[in-house]
């Protein structure tokens, strides 16, 4: 084979000639050794994005920033001044700020990147006549792969079997609306957007089923050749994020009104120009908290890291800031708050119903009958029963060195299991009735259909459904008796059964088959045109599916967090209330304490409702059952409606848009289907409940540091501001030159600041209501908190600097004293800040050990700053006394005493 593919026309050749022109076969599809070959040829099967920004201009981006505009101002001023020192001091910290961010912002988004290849794609192929899952990116032209709905089309293919595909191709196209292919040879010049005889790599299957012989991959594909028009970037703004953004605006202008203002009144009152314009710069330097965008996101980062450890893979970065606030969480029932491991315990056969011992995906176990004894032979419903069960199935029963296991739908192995377990050999089923039609499972029909070839007539193919009793019966007039003789259908009688199953929590799935002639239309076919005969009854299996012990306690703790947990499900009633129950979800009242008890709201019931009784409704009811996917989008509005944020859970097709419109969606990474991870925030790697509430716990935590971060950051500037202000007010030298506040406010941002995002969750995190959204950044009492530090550095750094100099102190040495004093407070201050409220005293001191980490660094930064020549010469610094740190440190500890004097107070008067 050549390379490259030679540019053929691949929708107008015939499928043959695809075929052949491939090197392929239809049904063997590629030999290993082909495989291995084309890898060489044609490598990986990935597109190789192109950097979408490069990295210069991603730099020159980060002096895109109004605060940094007056630092390159500054920077050109002092250069005309001759002060060069300041003017390259200036420009250094600007560019180590601008290089910071930079490698920060990477960093973050490389990490963000990373984990989304963790969830990169299977493809399931033919190779050497069998089906495998291989990772997506190791497709080669020729491979044979097969699609179904729920998938990303792994590359660019041609169909050569066609069941009823849809694609929704907007990646690609624009186009929104799902393409219908075809099977069917175009003309030459048929656009793109027409070619329906393919699927395209990037593009969604939303229904259906189809096979495609792989005719490019990687970068020749169609989204290839296009993808340097894809922005891939992961974004790193969040509504914080803007926020921030937007007080960052208002900043400058306050402090340019207040430098404009100095200005004006050093010239007022005669002072040499000159100064006054150096103290203007040295108040916008000293105000403005360069280091606070990039703290915000690193911290952002941090927790998207925390969370994947967690094992929830975070997609999009304003999730993590959304799940604190989060105040109902949707949950899906089968796998996400059950274990997903069904075993039939039940069989309904005959009118009898049957034990089945055993658990798990062991084929140990028997079932027996009312009395307990072994059934052997089975009777004849019961055995058609059980070979409906593995004849309407697509999973597959494996052992993998001694342990048991099942590839596919749990509820079908269970199936199997339990075949085996009656004495039923799955092979000798299957083939004695090969299969030659499929209707697959979809949540909304709640069904599933086969087709086999008879072995005791020609001329006629018998049908299997299985799926939800209420659907299966629906369908039937007759039922089976236990010799296999059709009797007419007690409908009542199964019915009771079923709830007598369904009540202990048990999945309940009907049985039923019919005959039809060999000729008749497709199973398609036959239902869209309502002419498929009636079925007959043939029984039930009911199997268990576990509570997950730790989801149990997830959902206490979430509703200690005052969070609504509420469950989903495709499920029956009752055994979604048993469920419910088990777990707590029907019990609790959090929100009104006449929350109805056990009510539990059905699809059927929802869609009957009006808008306004749903408002009403929607709050109220835990369980909602037998829910189509299209409804959870009707029930994400409503509790929007209701001003609720919202977590809701998906995995299939039909669930995007409702992952979508919620404000987190949350996708299923094991069990899910490509279209919801596309379109969820978050993907949980385990399916697991417990999981949501750990995200949830990690993105409360995240704000909380935000939230020490900002209160802990503010004093430094609006204290040196306090401190400049006075000064120029009172008509002395200067405390803190530009450059000096400069050196403050990046590395305490860097040493000391970022530290706090790294600080472990408190006690009491989860026992609090959850953040309002709307809720300002920072409340009263952290405002009065920056006001009262600001305060307490503004009298010791001017009381010091004052003191010096009436001592007869230099003003370099003066100016040193006035800022170690705010090294030495921030330093301090950032242990009162590990807790907003609660008391430092009582956190475990060496929790958070990068908290001593930074303090060290940033005292031997500082002792640099204070006793190395060349930073005497820089930063105009000059070496002070022993005692003179002794009386910073004095003065340190007093404010970090009253700091916790202060919490004390708050704790003590304004707490409830
Ligand atoms: P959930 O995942 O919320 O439990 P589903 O939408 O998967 O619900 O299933 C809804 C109903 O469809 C089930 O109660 C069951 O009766 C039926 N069902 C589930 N899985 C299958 C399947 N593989 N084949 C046939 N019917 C099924
Ligand atoms: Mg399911």
């Amino acid at each position: 084979m050549s390379l490259p593919l030679p540019q053929a026309l691949w929708h107008h050749l015939a499928e043959e000639d695809v075929l052949a022109e491939v090197r392929s076969h239809h049904h063997r599809g590629l030999s290993t050794e082909d495989v291995a070959e084309r890898q060489r040829l044609f490598g990986f099967n990935r597109i190789s994005t192109q950097k979408t920004t490069s990295a210069i201009k991603r730099f020159l981006l980060q002096l895109h920033n109004p605060l940094i505009y007056i630092l390159l101002l500054s920077t050109a001023v002092t250069f005309l001044l001759r002060e060069y020192i300041d003017s390259v001091v200036i420009f250094s910290v600007v560019l180590v700020n601008a290089m910071i961010g930079y490698l920060q912002e990477s960093k973050a988004e490389q990490a963000l990147n990373s984990l989304r290849q963790m969830l990169s794609a299977n493809a399931v192929v033919v190779r050497n006549g069998k089906k495998h899952t291989v990772p997506a990116d190791e497709l080669v032209p020729g491979d044979i792969v097969l699609l179904a709905s729920g998938d990303k089309v792994p590359a660019d293919v041609r169909l050569i079997e066609n069941r009823n595909l849809q694609v929704d191709e907007s990646a690609l196209t624009g186009e929104s609306v799902a393409v219908q292919k075809q099977r069917v040879s175009l003309a030459k010049d048929t656009v793109l957007a027409d070619r329906i005889n393919m699927a395209f790599a990037s593009t969604l299957v939303t229904y259906g089923q189809a096979t495609g012989v792989v005719i490019a991959t990687g970068d020749q594909t169609e989204t290839g050749k296009i993808a340097r028009l894809i922005n891939n970037a992961v974004t790193l703004e969040t509504p914080l994020t803007k926020k921030i953004q937007a007080f960052s605006k208002i900043l400058l202008w306050v402090i340019l009104t207040l430098a404009a203002l100095t200005f004006a009144v050093g010239l007022a009152r005669g002072q040499y120009w000159v100064d006054t314009f150096i103290a203007a710069v040295a108040l916008s330097v000293a105000a403005i908290p360069e280091g606070l965008p990039a703290v915000v996101t690193i911290t952002l980062a941090i927790g998207v890291r925390r969370m994947a450890r967690r094992h929830a893979i975070v997609r999009k970065l304003p999730a993590v800031e959304t799940l604190g606030s989060t105040t109902i969480i949707c949950s899906d029932k089968t796998g996400t708050l059950t274990e997903n491991q069904m075993t039939v315990q039940y069989l309904y056969a005959g009118g009898q119903t049957y034990r089945v011992s055993g658990s798990g995906y062991q084929p140990e176990g028997d079932i027996r009958d009312a009395d307990g004894k072994v059934v052997k032979p089975l009777p004849e419903a019961l055995q058609a029963l059980l070979s409906g069960g593995v004849l309407c199935n697509d999973s597959q029963w494996t052992q993998h060195e001694g342990i048991w296991d099942i590839q596919g739908d749990p509820t079908e192995g269970a199936m199997l299991v339990a075949a085996v377990k009656g004495g039923l050999s799955l092979q000798d089923c299957v083939q004695r009735m090969p299969r030659v039609d499929v209707l697959p499972f979809e949540s909304d029909q709640q069904y599933m259909a086969t087709r086999h070839l008879d072995v005791e007539s020609k001329d006629e193919h018998r049908v299997v459904f299985k799926g939800s009793v209420e659907r299966i019966l629906q369908r039937c007039t007759q039922a089976m008796a236990p010799d296999g003789i059709t009797q007419p259908l007690s409908a009542d009688q199964v019915l009771a059964q079923v709830e007598a199953l369904a009540t202990q929590g048990l999945r309940v799935l009907a049985v039923a088959h019919a005959r039809i002639a060999a000729d008749a239309p497709t199973l398609v076919d036959l239902m869209a045109t309502d002419t498929l005969p009636d079925l007959t009854f043939v029984g039930l299996q009911a199997m268990i599916d576990p509570p997950r012990a730790e989801a149990i306690r997830a959902v206490h703790a979430c509703q200690q967090a005052g969070i609504q947990v509420k469950m989903i499900t495709g499920d029956h009633t009752l055994t979604a209330k048993a469920i419910a129950e088990q777990m707590g979800i029907a019990r609790h009242s959090y929100v009104q304490a006449d929350v109805q008890e056990h009510r539990v709201l059905t699809g059927q019931q929802l869609s009957a409702l009006s808008d306004h009784e749903l408002l009403q409704e929607v709050e109220q009811v835990a369980v909602f059952a037998r829910v189509a996917p299209e409804q959870k989008l009707k029930l994400v509005t409503a509790l929007q409606a209701k001003r609720h944020v919202v977590a809701m859970t998906g995995d299939g097709v039909n669930d995007a848009p409702a992952l979508k419109q919620a404000d987190i969606g949350i996708a299923m990474g094991k069990g899910g289907t490509e279209v919801a991870k596309e379109a969820a925030a978050m993907v949980l790697t385990d399916d697991n409940f417990a999981t949501i509430a750990g995200a949830v716990e990690e993105g409360r935590n995240v704000f909380d540091n935000l939230v020490k971060f900002i209160t802990w950051v503010l004093p430094t500037n609006l204290g040196q501001g306090f401190v400049i202000m006075v000064a120029i007010l009172l008509g002395t030298a200067l405390p803190v030159l530009p450059v000096q506040a400069l050196w403050l406010n990046t590395t305490a941002a860097v040493f000391l600041g970022l530290m706090l995002a790294f600080e472990p969750k408190e006690t009491g995190l989860m026992a609090r209501a959850p953040r309002s959204p709307d809720a300002p950044l920072l409340t009263w009492e952290m405002i009065l908190r920056v006001v009262s530090v600001s305060t307490w550095l503004l009298l010791g750094a001017f009381g010091l600097f004052q003191w010096a100099l009436a001592q007869g102190e230099t003003e370099a040495v003066a100016r040193t004293l006035a800022v170690t004093l705010f090294v030495v407070v921030q330093s301090v201050f950032l242990l009162n800040c590990r807790s907003l409220r609660g008391s430092v005293f009582h956190l475990p001191w060496l929790s958070n050990p990068w908290i001593w980490y930074g303090i060290a660094a940033m005292m031997l930064a500082q002792l640099a700053f204070v006793y190395t020549p060349i930073m005497n010469l820089l930063f105009y610094s000059a070496p002070i006394s022993l005692a003179h740190w002794v009386m910073m440190l004095v003065y340190g500890v007093l404010v970090l005493l009253l700091v916790e004097a202060e919490k004390w107070l708050w704790r003590r008067f304004a707490q409830s």
